[in-house]
């Protein structure tokens, strides 16, 4: 039999599968094991002894059915001097991911990676230069939780998908990890304070609003101008506009989201002048959103970052069009901690401190 790491097992099959090894009061037991692996943060069998006071037997049981253990390798930590902390971790299978961790007043927010690369391709993205490697599974994604909350003795209070990897391109173990995430019988990470960020996969919106899952979804839009996204996003030949907005609209009227956040990578030359402002306020008429603005960060490549006086410039004329529109700074960008800049690369080529050119936070321009 193929023995399925407990890590990975979705908590609400958990008692099934303990009343089918025959073990008794099933219900409490998967309880305590959610606990332990899940809030605990226990990493190996020594841990879930100790937690769980198995004795001899049920353990026994246990490990003919679960493999237990971990599953990523501590490989360095850097932090930035507001505190944003990026972790990375070696998988056994020699690929590296990174998780980051913001800290804003009593929030803890973890930014998650979902995949080691990426397939998607994105012209403006680190992440997307390394290709795909290969997916994470659901429990080596909540390992990396599980590990930062040991590390800093904070609780985690927000999850954000927005790390290495194409989430919904890794469907099943994501929403595994986020159903473990907010597990209550552990530390949950309440439902809708997990994002998912996706570049626009048709399908797998689709999948999440017929399945009515409960965590956020944030679209990557990057452009209205169906030529313009193309170039940006691979992804968009197959997904064209109409088709990508008319899932999202699906996806606010049935699982009844009040406003969508739609990301926008400012990147100027390229997705900020007047075609397409124009181009996004009639796109996404109808639309309850708000335009999430993340200037770009620097990963190289052939784009520019804006200045403020263009990205402040760029938000005026979208709001003269009655467009709602924020403005993010992403945290730690100038150590390369910032959206898009997670490429495992940077981790060794750093060095551990840098300065931060702007305030931490989300604000308005
Ligand atoms: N693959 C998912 C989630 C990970 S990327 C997605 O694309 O949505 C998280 C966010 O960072 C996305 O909105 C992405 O477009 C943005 N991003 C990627 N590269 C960036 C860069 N260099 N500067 C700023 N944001 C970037
Ligand atoms: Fe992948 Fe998102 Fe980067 Fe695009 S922006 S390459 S989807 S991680």
């Amino acid at each position: 039999m193929e023995r399925v790491h407990l890590r990975d097992v979705p908590v609400s099959t958990l008692a099934g599968r303990l009343r089918a090894a025959g073990i008794a009061s099933a219900d409490a037991a998967a309880r305590r094991l959610a606990w332990c692996v899940h809030g605990a943060g226990v990493l190996d069998w020594d841990g879930l002894r100790a937690g769980l006071d198995l004795g001899r037997e049920r353990e026994a049981v246990l490990r003919a059915r679960f493999r237990f253990g971990p599953q990523l390798a501590p490989l360095a930590v850097r932090e930035s001097e507001d505190g944003t902390r990026k972790y990375a971790y070696g998988l056994a299978s020699g690929d590296v991911i990174e998780a980051v961790l913001i800290r804003n007043r009593a929030n803890r927010t973890l930014c998650l990676s979902s995949q080691a690369g990426c397939a998607m391709g994105c012209t403006f993205c680190a992440t997307g230069e390394l290709g795909l490697r290969r997916n994470m599974t659901a429990g080596e994604i909540t390992e990396a939780r599980a590990r930062i909350q040991a590390a800093t003795g904070e609780r985690v209070t927000d999850v954000v998908f927005m790390g290495m990897g194409e989430p919904l391109h890794n469907y099943d173990a994501v929403m595994d990890a986020c159903e473990n995430l907010n597990c209550s019988d552990a530390a949950p990470v309440a439902r809708k304070r997990i994002t998912v960020s996706t570049s626009g996969l048709v399908p797998a919106i689709e999948r999440f609003t017929a399945q009515r899952r409960p965590w956020r979804l944030h679209l990557s839009l990057h452009s209205a101008v169906q030529e313009v996204r193309e170039r940006l996003m691979p992804l968009a030949r197959r997904y064209p506009l109409p088709e990508l907005l008319g899932a999202l609209r699906r996806y606010q009227d049935l699982c009844a989201v009040k406003w969508v956040t739609l990301q926008y990578v400012a990147l100027p030359g390229v997705n900020m002048d007047d075609a397409h402002v124009d181009a996004l306020a009639r796109e996404l008429r109808g639309l309850r959103y708000i335009l999430n603005v993340i200037p770009w960060n620097e990963t190289g490549g052939a784009f520019r970052a804006p200045t403020w006086a263009e990205v402040k410039d760029f938000t005026t004329r979208l709001r003269r069009l009655s467009c709602p529109v924020k403005v993010r700074y992403s945290a730690g960008k100038q150590d390369g901690m910032g959206c898009g800049q997670l490429s495992a690369e940077t981790v060794a080529a750093r060095p551990t401190a840098g300065h931060m050119l702007a305030p931490p936070g989300i604000f308005t321009a």
